[in-house]
């Protein structure tokens, strides 16, 4: 197989199979051009392990070890299009790199993406798999989200794949005035999707939608 097939992808994950996921994530809502263009151009199936991957554009999320898993498209496509603010997308921070797929994604849209894993393997993995799909705007991180990066803040905007039970402090401060975060929020049990807005009058928190996310855990493994 040719390098270019490769990226692209034959079969169950060509593009013809790509714009099939676009059709039914437009048709679930995900309006935004921008947004939907990178779901098509990004090959998902190579984030994903070779036993999964005729599964890569189902709208569902899958496993990548270590008891996580890649978000659905439909999810990525959602918080992408509330992240999305077309004058103010210099520099991004992600809690939660998992696989990878999501940190692609914002590197296609924003100018700079630093990117945290708690999780060893993970973070070697996909640190491994976005520089050799050639992407030179991530910094990954091995280390504790919590924390945020003091070092590289303040951000435009802050992306969490990964549930708190409250919304950290730290991260807050890491915002710039006006900056977004969008974020899974565990309350009593319960997720919700958050649209959080650093405004001169303080934070306002929008919900958006219920949820299902792995939980965000504290230091780090492995
Ligand atoms: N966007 C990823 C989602 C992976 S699941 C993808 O589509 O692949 C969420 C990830 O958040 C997991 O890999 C988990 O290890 C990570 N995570 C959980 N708590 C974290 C923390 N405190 N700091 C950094 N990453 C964390």
């Amino acid at each position: 197989m040719s390098n270019t097939q490769k990226i692209v992808g034959v079969g169950l994950t060509s593009l013809e199979t790509r714009q099939k996921l676009v059709n039914r994530l437009k048709n679930k809502g995900i309006t935004n051009k921008i947004v939907l263009e990178m779901i098509k151009n990004i090959p998902r199936h190579l984030f994903i392990e070779t036993a999964l991957r005729n599964r890569a554009y189902d709208d569902v999320s899958l496993p990548i070890g270590y008891s996580q898993t890649i978000s659905q498209p439909y999810i990525v496509g959602k918080m992408t299009q509330l992240i999305y603010e077309k004058d103010n997308m210099h520099n991004v921070l992600e809690i939660g790199t998992g696989c990878g797929y999501q940190t692609a994604i914002l590197a296609s849209i924003f100018k700079n993406v630093i990117t945290i894993e708690r999780i060893k393997p993970l973070y070697d993995r996909a640190n491994k798999s976005l520089k050799k799909m050639g992407f030179k705007n991530i910094k990954c991180v091995f280390g504790d989200g919590f924390k945020g990066s003091t070092k590289n803040a303040p951000f435009d905007a802050i992306l969490m794949t990964a549930a708190p039970t409250v919304i950290p402090d730290e991260l807050l401060r890491q915002l710039k005035p006006n900056g977004r975060m969008i974020m899974p929020l565990n309350e009593r049990g319960k997720q919700k999707l958050l649209r959080i807005k650093n405004t001169k009058n303080g934070i306002l928190k929008k919900i958006i939608d219920d949820v299902l996310f792995v939980p965000m855990l504290k230091g780090t493994k492995g």
